[in-house]
């Protein structure tokens, strides 16, 4: 099981896992109350040996318990840095990390069993059916086999019809849900996937959005590093844009989206002004050229149509129109400066 962090906790996870542990509730500290930080990073840096520049760099970063949360950021901005610290597999050089309320350093093991993760590579033994392998990772865990969710985890996914077919005779996009469901096998109230949508399909891309909704939906926190506008966008209730290690903003999605309700329209006329007439003085016009007036405007808010009655009612007339918008895209460049997102799931 090479996808096992070197110190899995096999002979040592938690003791008083509850026997019945409802789903998004196992694996946590014995019988304390659920944390409302599911994730709580501070000051997390890391510089990997013989680089001149962090990786990470001085990265604060809270997920709410029961959020779906989006790291978002171009290739090589840090988010899978971020997630194997999470993971153990890369060792910080700075700042403090928890999981479900345990410093990864006061209790590695503890920490890590809180947590399921879903690599960014594909890395599945073509020899085993979904069902061995989920058994199997499930040993590795240390969970008894009478507490084992094998088949309930295969439907959750999607795969019980192939759960006893070899592996290999999976689609791309079935192995993606099968890594889903081996990060599940512990029953982890904290789900990370390191860009599970990368490189596929549309229709695959809705598919496994919809398993990540439901397994949110039924109460396991989500965290998922994307370069995708467009899924963080429509898939997580948060988002932080992470760039070249740092995090410049972390937000609910509806406050980001809300920057994007800003709109712009400049209208050319026929006629050269030299004032803005009466009847547009209630308007945010501002004269560009003597025939080109610039509107600034909130899409959600806003009624064109009043603008463009009082155009007319001035005895304007209108040769022309354009609009710019802004968008995610936009607010990315703004707050990052990298072109390297350019045109990322656009
Ligand atoms: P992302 O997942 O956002 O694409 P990564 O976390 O993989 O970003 O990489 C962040 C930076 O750290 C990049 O500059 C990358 O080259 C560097 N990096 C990643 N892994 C290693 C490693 N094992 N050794 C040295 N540098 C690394
Ligand atoms: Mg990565």
């Amino acid at each position: 099981m090479s996808s096992l962090p070197a110190d899995s906790p096999t002979a040592t996870r938690p003791a008083a896992r509850p026997a019945a542990a409802a789903p998004g509730m196992a694996g946590g500290p014995p019988a304390a109350a659920p944390p409302a930080q599911a994730i709580a990073l501070a000051g997390l840096g890391k510089t990997y040996g013989g680089a001149a520049k962090p990786a990470l760099d001085n990265v604060d970063l809270v997920i709410p318990r029961g959020s779906l949360y989006g790291l978002l950021g171009p290739n090589g901005a840090g988010k899978s840095t971020l997630i194997n610290i999470l993971a153990g597999l890369v060792l910080k050089t700075a700042g403090k990390a928890a999981i479900w309320g345990i410093d990864i350093d006061a209790a590695p093991r503890q920490a890590r069993a809180a947590i399921g993760i879903v690599p960014q590579e594909l890395n599945i033994d073509p020899f085993f059916t979904p069902h061995e392998m989920l058994d199997m990772h499930a040993g590795f865990y240390g969970v008894p086999k009478r507490e084992r969710k094998t088949d309930e985890i295969l439907a959750a996914v999607g795969l019980s019809d192939k759960a006893h077919s070899y592996a290999r005779t999976l689609s791309g996009g079935m192995r993606r849900r099968l890594l889903v469901a081996k990060a599940l096998v512990h029953s982890p109230p904290v789900l990370v996937l390191d860009e599970p949508t990368a490189g596929v399909d549309v229709e695959l891309r809705r598919q496994l959005w919809s398993h990540v909704r439901a397994l949110n939906a039924a109460g396991t926190t989500i965290l998922l590093t994307t370069h995708y506008l467009e899924e963080a966008e429509e898939l997580c209730d948060h988002i932080a844009i992470i760039d070249r290690g740092k995090v410049v903003v972390a937000e609910r999605t509806e406050d980001l989206l809300r920057r994007l309700d800003d709109k712009t329209l400049t209208v050319t006329l026929a006629e050269r002004l030299a004032a803005l007439p009466e009847g547009l003085k209630g308007f945010h016009l501002e004269i560009a050229a003597a025939n080109r007036l610039v509107f600034r405007y909130r899409p959600s808010r806003t009624r064109l149509a009043d603008l463009f009655a009082a155009l007319q009612g001035a005895g304007l007339t209108i040769v022309d129109l354009a609009t710019e918008e802004a968008d995610l895209q936009d607010i990315f460049l703004q707050l990052t400066g990298s072109a390297a997102a350019g045109g990322a799931g656009r």
